[in-house]
C-alpha cells in the first residue's frame, strides 16, 4: 500500500496547482492550442486535433526518454528538500542584517494599507523570481562547465510539456538554490518593511500573477503549437513560439529568449528575438555537441564528462603555454655564444 501510495506521489506534480503540468493547466493549454488552429490559423476542428494530438510529437524517442527522465528526476526530488532549510536560514540572516544596517527603521512602512503591501509582495517575489531565472539561464548558456549541464535540455528534439522536466539534477540544483536565495532575500525585506501585513495574493494557493501565466498556456512552450503574441505584447511576455525560437538549433536563434515569464529581460540586455516569419523550427542540438535525444544513460552521465573537458581545457592551455616559453627559452639559450 505504502509503495502504491510512494508510486503516485511521483505524479503529484499534475494534482498541484503550483506546479505547470497541473492538469487544469493542462487541459487549458490544449483549449488554448485548439482555439489558436481553428479560430486564426483557420484549420478544421479534426485537422487541429490531428496537430495537436500528433504522434510523431509525443511519441518520438526524444519525448518517450523525457517521460523517463520526468521519472528519474522525481526520484531526486530529495535531493532538493534540504535546500528549504537553507531558505529559513538565508531569510533569518537577511532580515538581522537590515535591522544591523540601520538605512530604514523596522516597519518603516507598516502603516502601509493591506491591500498595497500583498500586491506590492505579490509583484516583487514574481518578478525577482522572474529575473533570476532569466540571469541564471543566461550563464547556462554563456560558461561552458554550466552548459554541459544545461544542454540536457536542448537535446530534446520534440517538445511537449514534459520537456520542462528534461534538466539534469545538477541543473535542478542549482535552479533550487536560486530560489532559496531569491525568496530568502525577497521575504525578509518584505517583512522588516511591512511587518505583519506580507501576504500573497493567490489562487489555489499559487501566486496569482503565476497562476496568470500557467492559466495562459505556459505548457505551450513545451509543444509544436507555434502561438505568437502580438510584436508588443512579446517585448513584454515570452510567447510559446518565442521559448521554440530558444530551442531552435539555427544559428540566428542562438542566444535567444531566455525569459521564462516576461520578456523584458531579454529586450533590456539585448538577447529578444520576436517570433514573426518564423516556419519549421528544428529543435535539439548540433552533432559536435555529442549528446544523445533518447539514450538515459548518456543524458545522465555526458554533462560530467563536459564538465571535466570544460574544466581540464582551459588548464590544458596554460600547461601549455608554460611548456612552449619554457621551450623558447631553451631554444633562445642554445643560441647564446
Ligand atoms: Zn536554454
Ligand atoms: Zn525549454
Amino acid at each position: 500500500m505504502e509503495e502504491l501510495q510512494q508510486f503516485f506521489s511521483l505524479f503529484s506534480d499534475f494534482t498541484n496547482p503550483k506546479k505547470r503540468v497541473f492538469v487544469g493547466y493542462l487541459f487549458l493549454s490544449l483549449l488554448i492550442a485548439l482555439g489558436w488552429l481553428v479560430l486564426i490559423k483557420r484549420r478544421s476542428l479534426k485537422t487541429a486535433l490531428t496537430r495537436v494530438f500528433d504522434r510523431k510529437v509525443f511519441f518520438s524517442k526524444s519525448a518517450l526518454a523525457d517521460y523517463q527522465i520526468f521519472i528519474v528526476n522525481r526520484l531526486f526530488i530529495g535531493f532538493i528538500s534540504p535546500l528549504m532549510l537553507s531558505q529559513m536560514a538565508i531569510a533569518t540572516s537577511v532580515y538581522f542584517f537590515l535591522h544591523r544596517l540601520g538605512w530604514v527603521e523596522a516597519g518603516y512602512f507598516s502603516s502601509a494599507p493591506l491591500w498595497l503591501a500583498v500586491s506590492l509582495f505579490t509583484f516583487a517575489l514574481f518578478l525577482a523570481d522572474d529575473f533570476t531565472k532569466y540571469l541564471a539561464h543566461r550563464w547556462m548558456h554563456k560558461w561552458p562547465v554550466l552548459w554541459a549541464i544545461h544542454k540536457t535540455h536542448h537535446s530534446a528534439e520534440t517538445l511537449t510539456p514534459i520537456t520542462v522536466y528534461r534538466v539534469h539534477p545538477l541543473e535542478g540544483i542549482l535552479y533550487g538554490i536560486r530560489g532559496v536565495v531569491t525568496q530568502g532575500s525577497v521575504i525578509p525585506l518584505f517583512v522588516f518593511l511591512f511587518g505583519d501585513k506580507v501576504d500573497l495574493y493567490t489562487v489555489l494557493g499559487a501566486n496569482i500573477l503565476v497562476f496568470f501565466f500557467h492559466i495562459t498556456g505556459s505548457n505551450l512552450r513545451h509543444s509544436h503549437i507555434d502561438i505568437r503574441y502580438w510584436r508588443w505584447l512579446e517585448h513584454i511576455l515570452i510567447s510559446p513560439a518565442q521559448h521554440q525560437v530558444h530551442h531552435s538549433i539555427a544559428v540566428k536563434h542562438y542566444d535567444k529568449n531566455f525569459g521564462a515569464a516576461l520578456a523584458i529581460w531579454d529586450w533590456l540586455f539585448g538577447s529578444l528575438h520576436l517570433s514573426d516569419h518564423e516556419e519549421d523550427l528544428e529543435f535539439g542540438l548540433l552533432p559536435s555537441e555529442k549528446s544523445s535525444a533518447s539514450n538515459l544513460a548518456q543524458i545522465y552521465t555526458r554533462p560530467f564528462v563536459d564538465i571535466w573537458l570544460a574544466l581540464w581545457r582551459p588548464v590544458r592551455r596554460v600547461f601549455r603555454r608554460i611548456k612552449g616559453a619554457g621551450k623558447s627559452r631553451s631554444d633562445h639559450s642554445t643560441l647564446q655564444p
